[in-house]
């Protein structure tokens, strides 16, 4: 750039009034601007840096002039950015993204690069200024706002959040593997002496102690987290023996114990804690948390440092075996047993077609106790048939006062127990009771699980065709925790399978629990049952089942089990889900898929024309949402993204939902990162980044196009055809 003065001739200390001319005065505020600034020619050579621009890049105005911008780039984008830049310099359009710039002394940092153009009035011609901002501030705090959000900053453990969702997934994986889980919390005794009497830096410091004793003491498999305060989570798995389980958790947990040194005292402590076995305690992340937690509870009663087994009954709740099952005893005779019922939607219609009837224990002292509390107390005592019994009778009255009501009927499903189910003269009682009230048996249905009939099979299969005989619905609960195939287990003759809430949970997510539940759904409709998924709890959970032919559903999406006056209510209101599905089925759908909005901004206006409905995701987890919610035929993934690189994200996809498109957006040199992916299929087509905007779009188009010739079925517009 010709410049009037050289930056030497004017002084900082001049006063802008002193500018006689206003070619000087720009020149002055060019180098003082506060945004790096650099111009160049329509080639992108440099013809000019301003002072922040050199700062920025540390480098000085001669080694920069006379070079290409693109020298700018880290060096594995240098040649895509050449690419792109050269695009925007010829179609007179500009362009930016935010990227890594290499600085002359060989460091990085994150800059928004936006390349304009600045028309001269007089003359027409055009001439083209670089704008550098340094945005590696807003990357940090980003990183740091996800660091924060998922770690304890103190111990840098995972916190409690991250820690429930990795128990999730161990849980889902280790039930689909047929291991123990050990579930440890664990407890700081007295930290809060130790803060008042040492400070608290040395109490800090405990906790870090046991942090890093933990981590070096633990496994890779194994889960850790600060659970808050004074409490740790220790989850160890893999196992196929509970008791070895809790073994190694005894001795990782002693071996915390070693007194801390500093500089300047010695400081002792110990650590209590509880444990719960998963499945034998609790089969769900909240129960078996609360297991640990009342093991710990009970183990902190008995005094510092001890370490407390979750017992099934009462045990953890301060009462004696003896005193339990008395309680337990009464409680049956007392009234204080609770129905509560939750309600099962069809998945066609959207209607309440169903309930479950869920026993709850009122207690006069502990509240209102979930089954988990007393249901195995009840088997081991002997109860639970007398349990079942009133459970049965009450689901019973409760139908027959409904019908007197004048609600539509729906039908009551309960729970049956091995010992109630194998009881002789269970059929005929059935009848009985159906008869007594005036209810039909279409009415009632039994829930079993495969525990309950696998044990002496032939007998097993025999009472089921006698209760089917009545015109029971009889359903397989828990579906995928045993480990009998459907095919075997079609022997028996059950309507309805019920897959289990573990697989349900990551169904979005995670590609195994989803071919799962999905191969379930086809395996039963094959053999002609009908299919409910249980814990259902979020829209894109309920969506996906529903894309996949899935009947029925059963979760806190739509209501948690609740009592009989409530379901009244809600009979009454004709209560169901809105089924609608994704307007914009019909409509070619394109997901993108990049941290930096800039990109997904820059794509959308890209293609707005293009006549594409548009989503678009910031992160892998955002994108996987909105393809269980969305019918999508394209995806297009940024490579390089936190938590989940873009390959790894198609891959997904591509088990999740193996019929979309997927293409990655990526530099050059990760090229060799995606051929593993390419290999496998899960990727299309990889574009480029900076990509060039006539081939993006014609990329996209042809990827709308394979999709159409791979579903020919599809209802997809065709909109080229038009
Ligand atoms: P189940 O038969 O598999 O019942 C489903 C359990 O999942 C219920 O727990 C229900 O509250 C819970 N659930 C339902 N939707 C969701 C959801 O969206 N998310 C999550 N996280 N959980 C959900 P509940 O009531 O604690 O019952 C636990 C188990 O106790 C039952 O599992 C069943 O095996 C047993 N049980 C309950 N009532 C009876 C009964 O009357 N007799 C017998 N023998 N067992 C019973
Ligand atoms: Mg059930
Ligand atoms: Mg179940």
């Amino acid at each position: 750039m010709s410049s009037p003065t050289t930056p030497a001739q004017v002084t900082d200390s001049a006063g802008i009034e002193q500018f006689v001319d206003e070619r000087q005065l720009l020149h002055v505020l060019m180098q003082r601007s506060a945004i790096g600034l650099i111009v160049v020619d329509t080639l992108g050579v440099v013809e000019f840096v301003n002072t922040l621009a050199q700062t920025l890049c540390a480098c000085s105005p001669t080694q920069l002039v006379g070079k290409n911008c693109v020298t700018l780039f880290a060096q594995d984008l240098a040649s895509v950015a050449n690419t792109a830049l050269q695009n925007g310099l010829a179609n007179g359009c500009g362009w930016g993204m935010e990227t890594m710039i290499q600085r002359m002394d060989g460091t990085q940092f994150w800059c928004d690069f936006q390349l304009v153009p600045v028309e001269d009035a007089r003359t027409g011609s055009t001439r083209w200024c670089v704008f550098l901002h340094d945005i590696s501030h807003l990357k940090h705090a980003a990183d740091k706002i996800q660091h924060i959000s998922s770690f304890d900053q103190l111990t840098l453990l995972p916190n409690r959040a991250q820690f429930l969702q990795n128990l999730h997934q161990l849980l889902s994986s280790a039930s689909a593997n047929g291991d123990f889980v050990l579930m440890v919390w664990i407890d700081v005794d007295h930290l809060r002496t130790i803060n008042d009497a040492m400070g608290h830096a040395v109490a800090d410091q405990v906790l870090l102690t046991v942090a890093d004793r933990m981590r070096e003491a633990s496994r890779r498999q194994d889960l850790l987290a600060r659970l808050g305060g004074d409490e740790f989570a220790l989850v160890l798995s893999g196992g196929t023996d509970a008791q070895d389980l809790r073994e190694a958790a005894e001795r990782l947990i002693r071996n915390l114990e070693v007194d801390l040194v500093t500089q300047a005292c010695t400081v002792k402590f110990s650590l209590t804690a509880g444990t719960a076995i998963f499945p034998t305690d609790a089969r769900y992340v909240d129960d078996l948390m609360s297991c640990a937690e009342m093991a710990l509870r009970e183990a902190k009663k008995a005094g510092d440092g001890g370490i407390g087994h979750f017992v099934t009954g009462l045990g953890n709740l301060g009462a004696s075996h003896a005193q339990a099952v008395a309680e337990l005893r009464n409680a049956i005779a007392a009234g204080e047993l609770r129905l509560h019922y939750q309600p099962q939607l069809s998945l066609h219609s959207g209607q309440v077609i169903g309930l479950e009837a869920l026993v709850r224990w009122q207690h006069p002292t502990r509240g209102l106790l979930a089954p988990f509390h007393f249901i195995a107390l009840a088997e081991e005592c002997g109860l639970i048939i007398t349990l079942g019994e009133w459970v049965m009778r009450t689901a019973v009255q409760q139908i027959r006062d409904w019908r007197t009501d004048g609600l539509t009927p729906v039908r009551v499903a309960v729970n049956l127990s091995a010992p109630h189910f194998r009881q002789k003269g269970l059929p005929d009682a059935i009848e009985k009771l159906l008869f007594d009230h005036g209810v039909p048996a279409a009415l009632l249905e039994l829930e079993l699980t495969e525990s309950v009939m696998m044990r002496d099979a032939e007998a097993a299969i025999h009472i089921v065709d006698r209760l089917k005989m009545l015109g029971l619905r009889i359903s397989l609960d828990d579906f995928g925790t045993g480990y009998s195939s459907l095919a075997y287990l079609s022997r028996f003759a059950i309507d309805v399978i019920k897959i289990d809430q573990s697989f349900v949970a990551n169904i979005t997510t995670n590609p195994v629990n989803a071919s799962i539940a999905t191969a379930t759904i086809a395996m039963a409709h094959k053999l002609g049952k009908t299919v409910i998924a249980e814990g259902v709890e979020t829209q894109g959970q309920m969506t996906y089942l529903r894309r996949h032919e899935c009947d029925e559903m059963q979760g806190y999406l739509f209501s948690r089990p609740v009592d009989a006056p409530t379901i009244s209510d809600m009979l009454r209101s004709g209560a169901g889900i809105n089924l609608s599905l994704d307007q914009g089925e019909a409509q070619m759908t394109l997901l993108l898929v990049d941290d930096e909005p800039n990109i997904l901004n820059a794509l959308k206006r890209l293609l707005r024309r293009e006549g594409y409905r548009i989503l678009c995701a910031e992160s892998a987890a955002q994108g996987l949402d909105l393809l269980a919610t969305h019918r999508v035929h394209v995806v297009i993934s940024d490579q390089r993204m936190p938590v989940m690189t873009g390959t790894e994200f198609l891959s997904r996809v591509k088990d999740l939902y193996p019929d979309t498109v997927r293409l990655v957006l990526s530099g050059y040199s990760e090229l060799e990162s995606l051929t593993d992916a390419i290999n496998k299929g899960a990727i299309y087509r990889y574009i480029s980044k900076p990509w060039d905007d006539a081939m993006f779009k014609q990329d996209v188009t042809q990827a709308f196009r394979y999709y159409r010739e791979r579903n020919p079925a599809s209802t997809l517009n065709n909109h080229e055809a038009d």
